[in-house]
């Protein structure tokens, strides 16, 4: 079966372990999940074009972009972008990210998960511009919920699809 390498990338604290956690077990938990180093799952997944394993890179710990090196990123068909849909500024950190992924690797598949769905009706009205920037970009947002797992499967899926 083909494999395929897919970074999870994003602000501090916006779901990405969670999100690989939900998808991987299909489980949750409201605890902050600490970890060390870089944990990598897998999961098989079965799309429109075929079967794909999907290698799933969650950089644990201090997970802020500049302290993540070309190391972790090298290698990657893909990534998944996660932002905290009731944290503006991590669509900002997201698109910021993005750019330099893009640089790195050449104009890989990615997504823009807005995580944390199931809190939508807290979520602030000020995330246009930034979500107008990603679809500029011709980056596909989706809202997903690592709790809930609303759009969790379909988004990793889709990157999945985009890879075979
Ligand atoms: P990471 O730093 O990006 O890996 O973030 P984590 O996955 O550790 O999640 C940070 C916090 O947000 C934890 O307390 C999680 O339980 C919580 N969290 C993650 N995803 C969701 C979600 O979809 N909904 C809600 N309500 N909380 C979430
Ligand atoms: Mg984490």
């Amino acid at each position: 079966m083909k494999e395929q390498k897919i970074c999870m990338l994003g602000a501090f604290a916006v779901g990405k372990t969670s999100l690989v956690r939900r998808f991987v077990e299909g489980m949750f938990s409201e605890e902050y999940l600490t970890t060390i180093g870089v944990k990598i799952d897998q999961k098989q997944v079965s799309c429109p074009r075929g079967e794909l394993l999907m290698i799933l890179w969650d950089v644990a710990g201090e997970d802020r972009f500049h302290t993540i090196t070309d190391t972790y990123l090298r290698g990657s068909a893909a990534y998944l972008l996660v932002a905290d849909g009731g944290r503006p500024q991590t669509i900002e950190q997201a698109l910021q990210i993005d750019q330099r992924a893009q640089k790195l690797l050449g104009g890989v598949p990615r997504l823009l998960l807005l995580n944390k769905a199931d809190l939508r009706e807290e979520w602030p009205s000020d995330d246009g511009v930034a979500l107008a920037r990603a679809a500029e970009l011709g980056m596909l947002v989706l809202p997903s919920s690592a709790k809930t797992g609303v759009g969790v499967e379909e988004a990793f899926v889709q990157l999945a699809d985009q890879l075979l």
